[in-house]
């Protein structure tokens, strides 16, 4: 299937399975330029990519309107690189890594967004936090004046068991309801990311509002 087709496919299913409004995140790792400028074309201007150094390559070879999101681990010696260049970075997964990107920030003078990966599953291999930390993570938070925490994102284990899969997605939505009524300082949820290219259909039935979509659009990565 071409992209714009496959693109076309998932815009249905969001039409017909969610009744938010829904970002199409379209997830661009290791996919060349032109194929990423043929979602560019179609009026997306949401990419994102796992690697800083891929990222900022694409950043300086596109045009400037896109907005670039951070989906994979980000390493404490990256965080300068990368902080003020995105639009959103999806993958702060421990304190420590927090405090880097505010410190970051604070220098930049300017207020980075991000979310806050959960795993839900409590995997061992998994990055994350857990559940039970997010408590006292929120009830830190006011403390890092140059991030604001926009939402949650989580990935479901790879696995065939849509039940558990619906499990963790439904599991997250749930606990964002709860963080959100909360109203920290430094924070606005807004985003529940989940879902990908084999459960993105469960995440929107379960409340994502933003689907990280790559290889059913841009084909099999090598
Ligand atoms: C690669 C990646 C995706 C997209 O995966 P596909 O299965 O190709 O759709 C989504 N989220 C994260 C964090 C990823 O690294």
């Amino acid at each position: 299937m071409s992209i714009k087709d496959s693109i076309l496919e998932i815009e249905q299913d969001i039409k017909k399975l969610s009744q938010s409004d829904v970002m199409l995140l379209c997830v661009t790792k290791t996919v060349s330029i032109d194929n990423i400028m043929e979602a560019y074309n179609m009026g997306y201007r949401d990419f994102g990519e796992n690697k800083v150094q891929e990222l900022l390559y694409k950043k300086e070879n596109m045009p400037d309107d896109i907005n670039w999101h951070l989906i994979g681990h980000l390493q404490t010696n990256k965080v300068n690189k990368i902080v003020g260049k995105v639009s959103l970075i999806q993958s702060i997964d421990s304190l420590k890594i927090l405090k880097k990107v505010n410190n970051r920030a604070k220098e930049l003078g300017i207020i980075q967004d991000i979310l806050i990966e959960v795993n839900v599953s409590n995997e061992e291999s998994k990055h994350g936090f857990k559940v039970d930390e997010l408590s006292s993570l929120f009830e830190g938070i006011e403390e890092f004046k140059n991030i604001k925490v926009k939402g949650f994102m989580t990935m479901a284990p790879n696995i065939e068991d849509e039940d558990k899969i619906r499990w963790v997605f439904s599991s997250l939505n749930k606990i964002f309801e709860k963080f959100s009524q909360l109203s920290y300082n430094n924070t606005d949820m807004k985003f529940i990311s989940m879902g990908m290219t084999h459960d993105y259909k469960i995440a929107l039935e379960e409340g994502a509002n933003i689907i990280r979509v790559g290889s059913k659009i841009f084909g099999k990565r090598k």
